[in-house]
Parts: structure tokens; sequence; C-alpha cells
């Protein structure tokens, strides 16, 4: 069998879960969207059910998924509806949804629905991607409050620079936030991950803990609280080749990485078309037998070529992590001008095993 695996963690999962929550006594929804991140989000559901409060999800496909594996807690679905037959489902599958549009709020209206439905409304709080603004966001909320479809009325907002604590973003976001719900009553969400690792002023009642539940720090620099993290996914390979090479030597597609010297080469069953991302620069951190050394040359559909000059240790069938232990995704992301979220949304072809 081709080597190439990812090795998914479930205990790390339900560690940094209750890392997010014991930073703050909050709720959390574990945001499992998008295939929990390339994770599986079924797997990473039934992980974390006897601990989670609730579920977050990018739209009712992927919540009815959940439903349909057994998933029994609240799901919220983060950018709520997307065509208004979908409501009665929502209802009777007992789905959360975000309201962040005025086409949403009058197809509520409309609605015929079996219960009335738990409504998280979004407030644009500086983001401007969606969400009521400052402005309307009272008017919306006496709207809805007035509505037999709404069960209960939350808010939520979404930082857009909360990893960035210097820019004062977030501090501004804050003040908007507090200033547009002022007198609402109700629960309020507001962090993602960057927010709960560093933000504990803004952490109010639900936090939405995504990439760091999957032990990827969303910082580009050291920060405490996301050391404590653990990585879930390990992507792992090994050597199926070895050649050596003088100096002068091209490796790959383009010749893009030329030998300074007498060079080692491994060639790594792991490619692109695997989620290894592409544009990977020569020199990104491979781990071989747990020592790091770099990639050398372009990444191609199925395989990657690495440095062993100067572990003479390695060779044929020597195990490689390409990111896991170690070698925290994050840093491989930023080698390749791309973020840790990316890559694990990427992955492709690869199976993977679970381990408790
Ligand atoms: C994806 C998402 C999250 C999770 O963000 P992370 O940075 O992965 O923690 C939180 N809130 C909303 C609205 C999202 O879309």
């Amino acid at each position: 069998m081709r080597p190439a695996h990812a090795l998914i963690d479930l205990s790390a999962l339900r560690h940094n879960y209750q890392l997010a929550k014991s930073l703050s006594g909050c709720r959390a929804f574990a945001v499992i969207k998008a295939n929990a991140y390339g994770h599986g989000a079924v797997r990473c559901a039934e992980t974390l059910q006897g601990s989670a409060d609730a579920f977050a999800v990018a739209c009712i496909e992927e919540a009815l998924e959940l439903r349909a594996a057994g998933i029994r807690q609240p799901i919220l679905l983060l950018e709520g509806w997307f065509e208004a037959d979908e409501l009665p489902l929502l209802a009777e599958h007992d789905l959360w949804a975000v309201l962040h549009h005025e086409e949403q709020l009058l197809q509520l209206q409309d609605a015929n629905l079996s219960r009335p439905l738990h409504i998280w409304l979004k407030l644009d709080s500086g983001m401007h991607r969606v969400g009521f603004s400052p402005a309307e966001y009272a008017s919306v909320w006496q709207r809805l409050a007035a509505l037999p479809q709404v069960a209960s009325l939350s808010k939520i907002t979404h930082f857009s620079r909360a990893d960035e604590p210097e820019t004062g973003r977030t501090e501004q976001q804050l003040a908007t936030f507090a200033a547009a719900t002022a007198g609402l009553e109700g629960p309020a969400s507001l962090c993602n991950s960057p927010g709960i690792l560093a933000w504990p002023q803004a952490h109010h009642d639900w936090l939405r803990p995504g990439i760091m539940l999957y032990g990827a720090t969303p910082f580009e620099f050291e920060q405490d609280n996301a050391s404590k993290l653990r990585p879930v996914m390990q992507l792992i390979s090994r050597i199926i080749a070895v050649r050596e090479l003088p100096a002068g030597e091209p490796i790959g597609y383009g010749s893009r990485f030329i030998t300074p010297r007498p060079t080692r080469v491994g060639v790594v069953a792991m490619g692109y078309a695997d989620g290894y991302p592409r544009h990977a620069k020569d020199g990104t951190p491979v781990l071989v037998d747990g020592q790091r050394t770099g990639l050398i040359g372009r990444v191609s559909m199925d395989m990657l070529t690495v440095d062993l000059t100067d572990l003479p240790g390695s060779g044929l069938g020597s195990a490689v992590t390409l990111w896991g232990n170690g070698l925290n995704a994050s840093e491989v992301a930023s080698w390749a001008d791309s973020i840790p979220y990316q890559l694990f949304c990427n992955l492709n072809r690869v199976p993977r095993h679970y381990r408790d």
C-alpha cells in the first residue's frame, strides 16, 4: 500500500476543545464545517459528543450528515439558510441558524414551521462580509423578537484581525458590538480561535473554536495559550527512493532546485494531489525519522523531494512527517504562503486513520 496517510489523534481533539473551554468557562460550539477542516466531521463530532455543548457548520448539508450519524447536540448553521425551502428542515432537525440578511428575515416571516427557530442575529462589526450594520441591528432585533417563528434570539459577530493583536481592529469591533447591542437581552458569541486564545475580554457566552480544535495555531508568532494545543493530524509518508547527485544537478519539474553540493535526495510519496501545498518553497521543513530537513525542488502530483545529505542514518523506508507533532501545520503553511486552514481543507486522496 502507498504509505501516505493522515493519522488523526482524537484524544488531541478532545484536549483542544477542553482547552478552549478552560480559558473562559463559556459554552463553545465546536466548529466542524468543511468536514471538520479535513479531519472527518462525523468522527470528530462523535468524539466530542460527550463534551461539546454544540456544533457549528457552514450549511444544512453538513448538519444533516451529522444528524444522520446520530449527533444530537444543537448544530448552528454559520450562514443560516440559503433558500427558503430549507426552513422546515431546520425546524424538524433542531438546527440553529445565523440570520445575516434582510432576505432571510422576510423568508422566516413567511415560513410555516413545525416549531420556532433559535436565531443568531449577525452584526457586521467591521469585517464587512455578512451581517446587519450597527445602525440597523437593534431594529432588526425588535422585528425578529416579535415573530412567532423565533424561539430565541442571540447575538453573533466575527473578528477580522483577532490574530493580529497590535492592529487595534479587534478593540474597534468590540466597541462597535457593545454599542450596537446595548440593551438587547440574550447570549452573545464573538470569538473564533484567535479571539479565544488572545482576547479574554471578548469571550462572552459562546465561543466558536475552529482551527484550534485541530491543534494548529492561528498566530504567526509564539503565543502562550496556543502553545498548549496538540496537533490532531499527522500527515505521514515514507521515503520511496534515494539518489546521490553531484553538485550542479537540477531536481524535479522546472529545475527549480539545483544541488549546491553533492546531495543525497530522498523521494517522498506525497504530492499536491494529496493536499500538500504545491507552492511550498525550497527549505520548507519536513521531518524524516523525526529530524528536520527541507523540501528541495517543486512538489509534484504524487511525490516530493527532500534533502537527506545531513541525515546519513535515513534512507529508503524512513518515516516522513509533513506536518503534525514537532512540525506545526502553521509553520509549513507559512512556507507556502498559505494558512493551516487551507492545508487541512485541501487534504485529498490520503486515507485517514483514527487513533484514540
Ligand atoms: C469558521 C468560523 C469560525 C471558526 O474560526 P477559526 O478561526 O477556525 O477558529 C468561527 N466563526 C465563524 C462565523 C466561522 O465561519
